[in-house]
């Protein structure tokens, strides 16, 4: 009998990852604690986001349109 594997994708990198034993992989669904913490910080921005009902993205966005000005002008 093949001995049964885990078989899941990792939501970040979308790669596969197969583990014999849930507890061989903490960081699950996630195949490294890089793809978790890169997950965490997404929700954690898109929260920020949300709770923020004024639009602080306009702000963010000119900021880096004049940064990006600038560096074309050099
Ligand atoms: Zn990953």
């Amino acid at each position: 009998m093949v001995a049964p594997g885990i078989q899941f994708r990792c939501p970040t990198c979308k790669k596969e990852v197969m583990v014999l034993k849930p507890e061989d992989l903490p960081t699950r669904p996630f195949c490294c604690s890089r793809c978790k913490m890169i997950d965490l910080y997404k929700w954690f921005n898109e929260e920020i986001y949300i709770s923020q009902s004024t639009h602080p993205e306009s702000e963010f966005f000119k900021t880096h349109t004049s940064l990006d000005e600038e560096a074309e002008r050099e």
